[in-house]
């Protein structure tokens, strides 16, 4: 650690987080884990439905080490976003949503301030498929090719764009998301509001990354501002943001 701010004094900042790591092991094999809500029927009834499934780690819970460390992704995988899968689960059932796709959900609910819980879960579940699937290993650094061709194009430069997508993490005042996204073809940098995301205005997410205090408090405490340039100079998986332009 940098300073003298600890892990386990973050863990009891952390309050019911802390309780359970303290608790011991966490979980087995994330693969495992992340079978637990998975499409098996477990009565007659649900033969027939769909649920929402929590998507394994794209790369073992240690890949991001040293900048995001193993306990961060396997609580925030294997308890945040494994929540929000299950309350979304909970909020379909029997309904005319049940079935439909995670995209789906959003965009009717988006609108729907009856639906609001259902929203905030069924965002916040997609928005993390995001958040994994955007990052790698030894990722990060200055893109090249058609990325870097388009971020150029629609920002002036890199050093622009990079600029922009810190400002608006930074800036995002509490809890939420900044993005890269492409809006009627041309790439923009947005922020949202807890689980608000491109989804819901029409937009394609080219990158997106959480600002919420459970991404980064563990390792960087209240550095949201290193979070953000470590994501972007260490972690980004550029081959998604293209594979997201391209559509
Ligand atoms: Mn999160």
């Amino acid at each position: 650690m940098k300073d003298s701010y600890t892990k386990r004094d973050a863990l009891q900042a952390l309050g019911a987080g802390a309780a359970f790591v303290a608790a011991g092991s966490l979980f087995g094999t994330l693969p495992a884990f992340a079978a637990e809500k998975s499409t098996t029927p477990t009565s007659k009834e649900d033969k027939t439905m769909t649920t929402i499934t929590l998507p394994p780690l794209p790369y073992a819970s240690n890949a991001l080490e040293p900048h995001i460390g193993k306990q961060t992704v396997e609580i925030h995988h294997g308890k945040h976003q494994k929540a929000y899968v299950d309350k979304t689960n909970e909020l379909i059932k029997g309904t005319d949503l049940e079935g439909k796709s995670l995209e789906e959900i959003i965009k009717a609910s988006a609108k729907d301030s009856s639906k609001a819980v259902l929203f905030n879960n069924a965002a916040q579940a997609w928005n993390h498929i995001v958040y994994w699937d955007n990052m790698k290993a030894n990722g990060g650094g200055k893109p090249s090719g058609d990325v870097l061709a388009k971020i150029e194009a629609d920002f002036g430069s890199y050093d622009k764009f990079v600029e922009e997508f810190k400002a608006n993490g930074l800036t995002q005042f509490g809890s939420g998301w900044v993005w890269l996204v492409l809006d009627n073809g041309k790439l923009k940098i947005t922020k949202t509001a807890n689980a608000d995301n491109p989804v819901a205005h029409g937009q394609v997410a080219v990158l997106g990354v959480d600002v919420w205090e459970h991404a980064y408090y563990l390792d960087y405490q209240n550095r949201r501002v290193d979070y953000l340039s470590t994501f972007l100079d260490h972690l980004v998986n550029w081959d998604y943001a293209a594979k997201a332009i391209k559509g």
